[in-house]
């Protein structure tokens, strides 16, 4: 293990508190196996891999034999702030679905690249001026807003970028209720899509769904203004699916057309509630950005598969927090935010009846983040925004859809992704314990073929808890990061056609 950077007087001395543990060696075995994880689950328990028909036990592997006494096992979380490496493995599986969709692989019959692919961007419209940072052609920094008030040129970091110059007029409200509207706003313009296309072929939608099936692959990303926006690949396939073709008068600019024009028209209503000044439309911002994808990312208008699915994959990661607010939710998990117990006649036990873990007013946030959570979370104690289950979403300034998505058909899923990894590693294990090439590994309660090559499982486990001393948690950052680094140097190397994602 090297380290790369400096550490202060106190963090060594955690750092040598830790090493002094006398199952280190051990435990840094067990966090390298994770990948580093920066809050691993402790388990209890053991387990045997038994061959059935011989009754010869293979392994046995019981906690009660570790020096620590405990299992660590990766915490899967996909945000960066909460695990970086764990959020790697996932922008990795990201990665490799939206590419597949684009390009084939992995269930995906390569013949997609000939059908008509295109990415786009899909933006929130304006609910007051924001603080930004512009450049210019030369690379210089543009004045901030004049007219609004701001006469600054932002500095590259400056926390007021995306915040309200005038949060007194800043439509709060808008905002909060754009970003809970977003998902139905998404699903009203793909079913536009699909009217466009109608429209262009002389079909009805019904005939149209009969002959092509638009597939996509998203992902949200919040901007610095606390407003969602999404990336979207969109593939016009056959009826059927990937692995057939579209009609030939759907070409990538009539497709391109299509999501332009629903991107212009498509609009859903807000329910009303007494703090939203009646019912109010939801609609795209003006900045839609639709370019092909090509193999090749000629043209300014073009971009490659490799970027597109990049690009998507890095943004999987992220959640709100990248705007300065919180990774966990502001209200009671217990009692959704809303204070009372099940039966709604008694406060709620875990937070006394406030509905909140926290007072969203000594949250160290930046004014905007907290003015977006204060009015989901005014907004949400109306009865008639119920749906919008605002409260519960506060931490996500009303955003409740996921960080990403796909039609069924578009690609692989994360799913059988995790599952190819998980049987590579059992493979590994059959090998380690020098069973026959044939061989399969299965849990006792599994369905198998008992004359088959078969070896079982039989585990017994139980939650300890998770996470790390302070002193832990600098080395996992560390073997996270050397981890990182011969990930790095792997790609420079000859490789497989499955990439095991460490
Ligand atoms: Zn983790
Ligand atoms: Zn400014
Ligand atoms: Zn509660």
């Amino acid at each position: 293990m090297s380290f790369k950077r400096d550490f202060t007087e106190e963090e060594i001395a955690v750092l040598v508190e830790a090493a002094a543990d006398p199952g280190f060696g051990r435990w840094r075995e067990m966090i390298r196996s994770t990948g580093g994880c920066a809050d691993p689950i402790h388990l209890h328990g053991r387990s045997e891999i038994i061959d059935p028909a011989t009754g010869e036990v293979l392994l046995d592997y019981d906690t009660d034999k570790e020096p620590l006494h405990r299992l660590l096992v990766a915490c899967r979380n996909r945000r960066a702030s909460r695990c970086p490496s764990c959020a790697e493995t996932y922008r990795a599986d990201t990665y490799q679905l939206i590419r597949a969709g684009l390009v084939g692989g992995k269930d995906v019959p390569p013949s997609v690249i000939a059908h008509p692919r295109s990415f786009a961007t899909f933006t929130a419209p304006s609910f007051g001026p924001v603080h930004h940072r512009v450049l210019n052609a030369d690379g210089t920094v543009r004045l901030c807003q004049p007219a609004a008030g701001c006469r600054l040129r932002h500095q590259k970091g400056d926390p007021l970028v995306g915040q309200a110059i005038d949060p007194g007029s800043y439509d709060y409200v808008g905002a909060v209720l754009w970003n809970a509207m977003s998902g139905a706003l998404w699903h009203r313009t793909t079913t536009i899509v699909v009217r466009e296309l109608a429209a262009v072929a002389g079909m009805s939608e019904r005939d149209l769904r009969r002959t092509c099936r638009l597939s996509y692959g998203k992902v949200a990303e919040f901007q610095a203004r606390g407003l969602v926006h999404f990336h979207v690949v969109i593939r016009l396939d056959g009826a059927e699916g990937p692995d057939q073709e579209a009609p030939s008068v759907f070409t990538v600019e009539v497709l391109e057309d299509a999501v332009r024009h629903a991107a212009q028209q498509a609009v859903v209503w807000a329910p009303a509630g007494a703090g939203t000044g009646g019912r109010r439309t939801v609609v795209w911002g003006r900045e839609i950005d639709v370019q092909a994808v090509t193999l090749a990312g000629v043209g300014a208008a073009e971009v490659t598969d490799q970027q597109v699915a990049g690009y998507l994959a890095k943004y999987a990661t992220k959640a709100a927090e990248t705007t300065g607010t919180l990774d966990r939710p502001v209200a009671c998990w217990h009692c959704k935010g809303s204070g009372a117990d099940s039966s709604g006649l008694r406060r709620c036990g875990r937070c006394g009846g406030r509905g909140s873990k926290y007072e969203i007013a000594d949250l160290t946030l930046n004014q905007h983040a907290k003015a977006m959570i204060q009015t989901c979370w005014d907004l949400g104690a109306d009865p008639a925004l119920e749906e919008l289950r605002l409260r519960p979403w506060a931490h996500m300034l009303g955003f409740r859809g996921h960080f990403s998505t796909k039609s069924r058909l578009y690609s692989t899923t994360l799913t059988k992704l995790r599952s190819a990894r998980l049987e590579w590693r059992k493979a590994r294990l059959l090998r380690f314990l020098g069973c026959p090439e044939e061989a399969t590994l299965h849990h006792l309660e599994d369905d198998f073929d008992p004359d088959a090559e078969t070896v079982l499982a039989v585990g017994h486990w139980q939650y300890l808890g998770r996470g790390h001393t302070a002193g832990q948690a600098l080395y996992a950052r560390t073997i996270a990061e050397d981890l990182a680094e011969e990930r790095r140097l792997a790609r420079f190397a000859p490789n497989d056609e499955w990439e095991e994602p460490a």
